[in-house]
């Protein structure tokens, strides 16, 4: 489909909490572009990728089509750092070309042929453009009253047409799709997360890429007491999840006899926090060894008896490195609708045997004292045991 008054198809960016940063902002900026190129490899298109005035412009090759247009916005709606992201027309610096493009892509509309109520709204990011904002916001707006017939309605229009002067183009669009929101990942630095194959791990990865953590996935297993299913998930999961990061690494520790230990060396009650523990320093150990300086988990708050205020205390004493819970305020229902939204409840929710349900005590403690945990570990000797289950690791690389 040719579009004669359109322009070339582009895709327009908006920027979310960058344009807070001073002096790093460029840094932040340089950091999305190239995020925003990687991801763009998938695709197939090629682009050119620009920054303009608070905003990044893709443009795409002479003649491409709307749909490719269409794809490359797919894309890039998911990669953290952007709110939100708009299928434009880049047409001349002309009021005329500007009229002519707002009349075609109303009259080509859903919401034209409904009848809608519509708005323009003009924004010069140049300001030597000929005419005002508001200039062209009559122009433009009067022409497509007269032309289709639509009342206008500048407070809760149902359709809008955006035009942004920029510096060697104007852009013209209507509606849009929210980004992720957040900052771009990398610029944060590195951590590890602790991934199980449950619903609230993958949740908190996400929440912390979005807060520009490029993270590795770290899941224990107990094999060999348990099948390779959690790992599979595990996999499936960080798949799903790679496509708002990329270059993910899944580590697999194999934990079953680590915690068979557990079992035969402790109190009943303080099984299941000892082993946390021991996940954590061995998630550290691996962490200094990948250069992640921080771990991430899927805990919040009293969901279960492990994650109590005292055994989350006993959690953190456990290791160096911060332990980061972005979940740790929220209730299960809003994690699960989370879940749902990135695509990752349905994997969650698959059955599997999980190395947790190998130590199922009766009665967990609720308020594990780290006196009694500390004598747990040196009768397992934790401090080699942690090295030997990193030493043991294997590596799934997308
Ligand atoms: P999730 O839904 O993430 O499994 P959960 O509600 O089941 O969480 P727990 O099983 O107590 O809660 O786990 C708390 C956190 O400990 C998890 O969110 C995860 O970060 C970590 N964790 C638990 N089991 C594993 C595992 N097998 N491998 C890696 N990390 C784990
Ligand atoms: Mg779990």
């Amino acid at each position: 489909m040719t579009m004669s008054a359109l322009g070339e198809p582009c895709v327009l960016l908006k920027l979310g909490e960058i344009v807070l940063k001073g002096k790093n902002r460029e840094l932040f900026e340089r950091r999305l572009i190239a995020n925003i190129r990687d991801a763009l490899q998938t695709v197939g298109v090629q682009v050119d990728v620009r920054k303009r005035h608070g905003v990044i412009a893709i443009f795409l090759p002479e003649g491409a089509a709307a749909e490719q247009a269409e794809a490359v916005a797919q894309r890039v709606a998911d990669v953290p750092g952007l709110v939100w992201i708009h299928q434009a027309w880049r047409v001349a610096k002309d009021p005329d070309a500007v009229l002519k493009a707002g009349l075609e892509l109303v009259g080509e509309s859903e919401e034209a042929k409904r009848g809608a109520r519509f708005a323009v709204r003009s924004r010069r990011r140049d300001k030597r453009f000929p005419l005002r904002s508001n200039e062209l916001d009559r122009l433009v707006g009067g022409a497509i009253n007269d032309e289709y017939g639509l009342p206008v309605d500048l407070k809760n229009p149902e359709l809008t047409v955006s035009i942004e002067v920029d510096r060697d183009e104007v852009f013209v669009f209507t509606g849009g799709i929210p980004g992720q929101g957040g900052l771009p990942v990398g610029s944060s630095g590195r951590a590890l997360v602790l991934m199980s194959g449950g619903i609230d791990s993958p949740v908190a990865a996400y929440r912390m890429m979005r807060r520009g953590l490029h993270v590795d996935f770290l899941h224990f297993s107990g094999i060999p007491f348990t099948t390779s299913e959690s790992i599979y998930k595990a996999y499936a999961l960080v798949r799903k999840l790679d496509r708002f990061q990329g270059k993910s690494r899944l580590w697999v520790v194999p934990f079953g006899k680590a915690q068979q230990s557990i079992r035969t060396s402790g109190q009943d009650r303080l099984a299941v926090i000892a082993q946390r523990r021991l996940m954590l320093k061995t998630a550290e150990e691996v962490a200094h060894r990948i250069r992640a300086a921080a771990l991430i988990t899927g805990d919040a708050l009293g969901q279960v008896s492990s994650q109590t205020l005292a055994n989350i205390t006993a959690q953190d004493n456990a290791v160096e490195l911060p332990i980061l819970r972005p979940l740790v305020g929220w209730d299960k229902t809003e994690i699960m609708a989370e879940a749902r939204r990135i695509g990752t409840l349905e994997i969650s929710e698959l059955p599997d045997e999980d190395c947790c349900s190998l130590l199922a005590p009766k009665r967990a403690e609720t308020r594990a004292k780290i006196e009694d945990l500390k004598q747990i570990e040196k009768r397992l000797d934790a401090e080699e045991l942690c090295v030997q289950l990193a030493d043991s690791i294997q590596e799934y690389t997308l």
